[in-house]
């Protein structure tokens, strides 16, 4: 078959890409050039697998073939953050970088999962100015959900099953506490139980109940959710995870990590071409992939 995107590519197409290692599983590719198709822009975004030990050499490899910017995905986004000019105020904050522009010859790295975990939120009506947030996980993507949190809930707790990687976390984002209080617990039944009590939201940033271990949930066994915390869960892929699935259950707001996906992207987007994208040419374009 035919593919009618392929079409278009010219020699003046501008060329973006994922690097990422594993990245075949990345629906970002998806997403983009549905975008750009939609809006009749000469861009091309292609998913590259790039080995920890390369980005230097990749990062050098879009440098020299001029283009336009570039998505990054685990484990590139703090190590590839030395390689470039400049960094965006949540970029700096967060340490981490998801997206980078070059402009005027200068390579710029911004951080839009961070705000798409916001847009995640408020779609869901879960963020709720001086709320109680408790957080499960503290890898990557926790450090873009503490710098959001700390923004507008009152007291966050982070509970990991490696208790020094979370203590890592505040002491690596002190910087932007705020006025939010924050602490750290080992990931147990017997820690998390009272704080379920009276927290308004739980957001998931673990990879547990991620494809293909969907039988697994983060919330340890014979603990119950209310209906007056909500739920968002970073996980994407499947659609409902169990946590989700026990939300919903307890009549609990819950949102997937869908929405952070597809905002992430609409973000990056803005960002390389300072258009705002179709959105529902991505979103419809990400509902296909996934189904
Ligand atoms: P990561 O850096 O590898 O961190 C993984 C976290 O999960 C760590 O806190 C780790 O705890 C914890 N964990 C892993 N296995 C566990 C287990 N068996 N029991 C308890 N805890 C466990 O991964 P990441 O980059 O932060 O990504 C986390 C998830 O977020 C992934 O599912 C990813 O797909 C998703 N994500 C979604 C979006 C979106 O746009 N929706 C964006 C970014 C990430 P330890 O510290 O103890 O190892």
């Amino acid at each position: 078959m035919v593919n009618r995107d392929l079409l278009r590519i010219s020699g003046t197409t501008k060329a973006l890409a994922i690097f990422g290692h594993p990245v075949s599983h990345s629906l970002s590719p998806v997403i983009h050039n549905a975008a750009f198709s939609a809006a009749g822009l000469d861009y091309c975004y292609l998913a590259l697998d790039v080995f920890p030990e390369d980005i230097a050499k990749a990062v050098d490899g879009v440098k020299a073939m001029h283009f336009a910017g570039f998505t990054l995905t685990a484990p590139h986004k703090q190590t590839v953050i030395p390689l470039l000019d400049e960094l965006t105020p949540e970029a700096q904050a967060i340490g981490a970088v998801n997206t980078v522009v070059e402009k005027d010859g200068r390579w710029i790295g911004t951080n839009t999962d961070a705000t798409g975990f916001r847009h995640q939120l408020q779609l869901a009506g879960m963020y709720r100015k001086g709320m109680k947030a408790l957080m499960l996980g503290s890898g990557g993507a926790a450090r873009a959900v503490l710098y959001i949190l700390s923004q507008v809930a009152s007291e966050v707790i982070i509970f990991n099953r490696t208790l020094s990687k979370a203590e890592q976390l505040m002491e690596s984002l002190a910087p932007f506490q705020g006025n939010c209080k924050w602490s750290a617990l080992p990931l147990e039944k017997a820690t998390i139980g009272p704080h379920l009590e009276d927290a308004s939201l739980l957001v998931n940033t673990t990879s547990v109940g991620m494809h293909p271990d969907e039988a697994s949930c983060p919330l340890p066994e014979g603990l119950a959710l209310r209906s007056s915390c909500g739920v968002a869960d970073l996980i994407y892929s499947p659609p409902k995870t169990r946590l989700i699935q026990m939300a919903e259950a307890a009549g609990a707001k819950a949102a997937s990590g869908f929405d952070m996906l597809l905002y992430q992207g609409v973000d990056a987007f803005t960002f390389w071409t300072g258009v705002e994208p179709d959105f529902e040419a991505m979103k419809a374009a990400l509902q296909k992939a996934r189904s």
